[in-house]
């Protein structure tokens, strides 16, 4: 059966051994994992999992590739396909046979609100190993005062402990994208110290990077005075990629503090 990739799916499908070797190391699955693969495409990955695993749930959103898989792995009963957008989907269903350990060479027009979403089952996940573009796992990853430290450095960190693993080359993939990629794994963990209102502290992290070159002051005047941030032990002249994931929790229970007094 030939599949003619499609960019609208973001389909780019792994050829390098060696890649799929090194991931498959990295996940390091074994018999009674509760493994979840997201966009299997045409096996590269899923082959792997299933001869170290034995059961593998995968979702995909593309109806061509569901009877490509279907044939392909028809000798492994363990294997249990959704068809399905990622996006929507509830991961929570598939959380009956223990902690989550998801999987995915994530499609890189979706990677971001694919992680969100993600996050949200993250009491129910044990660990993720997703491939992304190099550029987005630098940003998960930057620590406080680098330049690609920002709203998504702060909101994934205060769920997950995040690890970029390695690099991956375009022509790793068929067709090959324009961009570098890498391999991320997020472990979820108690936050250091809990936002009173995730809602809240997620709108306010926006609001201190609505303008990059500005002071916390500036962006979050909205919010929280100078005299407020300086009650918390923040400059009010810093710039926002200098403040630690503790900062935004601090400041955003102050301003829960406040709005309840
Ligand atoms: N895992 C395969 C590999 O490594 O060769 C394919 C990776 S390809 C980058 C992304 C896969 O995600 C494709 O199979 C695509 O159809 C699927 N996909 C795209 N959007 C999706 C979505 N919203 N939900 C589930 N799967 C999706």
């Amino acid at each position: 059966m030939q599949h003619q990739a499609r960019k609208r799916f973001g389909q780019n499908f792994l050829h390098d051994q060696g890649i799929i070797e090194r991931i498959h190391q990295a996940i390091a699955a074994k018999p009674g994992d509760n493994l979840v693969e997201i966009g299997p495409g045409q096996g590269a990955i899923t082959h792997g999992l299933l001869e170290r695993c034995g059961q593998l749930q995968v979702v995909e959103l593309d109806r061509d590739l569901i009877p490509i898989l279907r044939t392909k792995f028809f000798d492994y009963p363990g294997l249990s396909i959704h068809q399905g957008d990622a996006l929507d989907y509830d991961f929570g269903q598939l959380a009956a046979l223990g902690p989550l350990r998801i999987v995915g060479n994530l499609p890189y027009n979706i990677s971001s609100p694919l992680i969100f979403h993600l996050i949200s089952f993250s009491q129910q996940v044990k660990d993720m190993h997703f491939m992304l573009q190099k550029e987005v796992v630098e940003r998960i990853c930057a620590a406080p005062g680098n330049g690609d430290y920002g709203r998504l450095s702060i909101m994934v960190q205060y769920h997950c402990k995040a690890e970029h693993l390695f690099n991956v080359k375009p022509g790793c993939f068929h067709p090959a994208p324009k961009v570098d990629s890498a391999i991320i794994r997020l472990t979820p963990r108690a936050p250091e110290l809990q936002a009173q209102d995730l809602g809240l502290f997620a709108q306010l992290v926006k609001q201190a990077f609505s303008t990059r070159r500005k002071t916390i002051r500036n962006n979050l005047k909205s919010m929280l005075s100078a005299e407020q941030l300086e009650a918390q032990g923040i400059d009010p002249g810093l710039r926002p990629e200098t403040l630690s994931v503790q900062d935004y929790v601090r400041l955003s229970n102050a301003f829960v503090a406040a709005s309840n007094s």
